[in-house]
């Protein structure tokens, strides 16, 4: 079936199709937004707020309520600054595109505010786009692992389906907010670029989400006041490790858990080791629960 693509989306295959290059006006302007960037290499952990910020507010709700008891953090690993860095970078070179390629950037890289009845929630949206016809559209810049760049960046159903991040609410929470100054501004999407292969892909959302999502953050700041130590729950249970579809006894992070700073708080008999059973020296696994391999009586050694 034939799909639409994105005018977007147009505009950058257009412009990377044909020996592109970047005007100097333009690089000069990226190299001030990335000095602005890198000044952030040095900046300090901010101090935690009374509610959650917009790039927060979507994540799983237990990860909120671990934020707001203030268990331990897992640390930062050492790259963890350049990882960020590097996603700055990248964030500069797809604006710079865009410009290059005759996108309209109306606003970049400004904090916003998200009045509630619950309260208010902050943030800092990447880029408003302006189309053609004046239209002002809401957008997220995204580096991916080539996993993420072919798997949840597909389509919006497929973020949707594996928002772990909270993608959408983050994208939807700047779009409300920024309508109090631009009246018909609407939720655009990513614009995503594969961190190993450069490949640069636009992923539309629905706008008529909007009402859903806002009611979600305005749900979610309710329970979030509500949290305390009595009623925390996970949203993710551990899962049955298996290996040839065989259930080898032990239990494992499910992926969302993976990636979540409170996850040795969460699991307090967590451990990161070598994947059992496999033979590769670098497959390592977060088992909740761990046993020792049982000799294989069938082979003599
Ligand atoms: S480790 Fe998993 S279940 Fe625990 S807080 Fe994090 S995401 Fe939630």
């Amino acid at each position: 079936m034939f799909e639409d693509v994105h005018w977007l989306q147009v505009k950058i295959d257009d412009f990377l199709a044909n020996t592109p290059e970047l005007p100097q006006h333009i690089i000069f302007q990226a190299s001030q937004n990335f000095n602005e960037k890198l000044v952030r290499f040095n900046s300090k952990p901010r101090g935690k707020s009374n509610l959650p910020s917009l790039s927060q507010i979507g994540k799983p709700f237990c990860q909120l309520h671990a934020n707001k008891l203030d268990w331990s953090q897992t640390p930062k690993t050492s790259s963890f600054k350049i990882k960020m860095t590097y996603g700055d970078m990248t964030e500069v070179i797809a604006v710079a595109i865009l410009q290059a390629a005759g996108v309209n950037i109306f606003a970049l890289n400004q904090r916003t505010m998200l009045p509630t009845d619950e309260g208010d929630l902050y943030g800092e949206f990447d880029l408003i786009i302006q189309d053609d016809d004046g239209n002002l559209t809401m957008w997220d810049i995204k580096s991916a692992s080539r996993y993420a760049f072919e798997n949840k960046f597909k389509s919006y159903e497929a973020m949707k389906q594996d928002d772990s991040f909270g993608y959408v609410s983050q994208l939807f929470g700047y779009t409300r907010a920024e309508r109090m100054k631009y009246h018909g501004i609407e939720a655009g999407g990513w614009i995503a670029i594969n961190k190993e292969t450069g490949d640069m892909k636009v992923c539309a959302v629905n706008p008529d989400d909007e009402e859903l999502y806002y009611d979600n953050i305005v749900d979610t700041i309710k329970r979030y006041k509500a949290a305390d130590e009595n009623n925390f729950q996970r949203n993710f249970s551990d899962v049955e490790e298996t290996w040839y579809k065989k259930p080898t006894g032990n239990r494992k992070l499910a992926s969302a858990c993976t990636f979540c700073d409170y996850r040795y708080s969460c699991w307090p008999d967590l451990e990161y080791r070598k994947k059992a059973k496999s033979k590769s020296a670098h497959a390592y696994e977060y088992y909740t629960l761990f046993k020792e391999e049982e000799k294989d009586l069938g082979i003599v050694c």
